[in-house]
């Protein structure tokens, strides 16, 4: 089966029922993303794994912190729970934010002191970073991104 814009091979099939009759769409992935129908791969756009990366190699062998929290929170949308998001540094949907806050936030406050730590971007640099891009999210009416981004600037000032 070909594109129905551009005949290169299609791996991208749309059915869709608008007024009973039944659509379809043939794309190539090429296609496809330019008419942004192919949703992007959820996540945090901070780079999660290789910050953990730096808790698991602590400059300093780490005092015992805070236990664990209980219970566990685990998301209602995806099942995804903390102790999965540590071993993968990712998350598995948009709502796991939300849902596993309680047991994020002490994890990255640690994340934060341990960049603290490494030294390597002034705090004072990332959170206007993060300002700006609050404002961008924002614009772009990404009300998800800009409570996370709310939060982020909110527990770093
Ligand atoms: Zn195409
Ligand atoms: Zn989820």
């Amino acid at each position: 089966m070909k594109c129905q814009i551009c005949d290169a091979p299609a791996t991208f099939h749309l059915t869709d029922v608008v007024n009973k009759k039944r659509r379809e769409l043939h794309l190539c992935e090429r296609c496809a993303r330019e008419r942004n129908l192919i949703p992007e791969p959820p996540g945090p756009q901070i780079d999660l794994k290789a910050l953990m990366g730096l808790l698991t190699n602590p400059f300093h062998a780490p005092p015992a912190l805070a236990p664990e929290p209980a219970p566990e929170p685990v998301c209602a949308q995806c099942g995804m729970a903390v102790p999965e998001f540590k071993a993968t540094g990712r998350l598995g949907c948009s709502h796991d934010y939300e849902a596993l806050r309680p047991a994020l936030e002490p994890l990255l406050e640690r994340i934060h002191r341990a960049m603290t730590h490494a030294g390597k971007t002034p705090r004072a640099v990332r959170v206007s970073e993060w300002k700006r891009r609050l404002g961008a999210a924002v614009a772009a009416e990404n009300y998800e991104e800009a409570a996370r981004l709310r939060d982020l600037i909110r527990a770093h000032e």
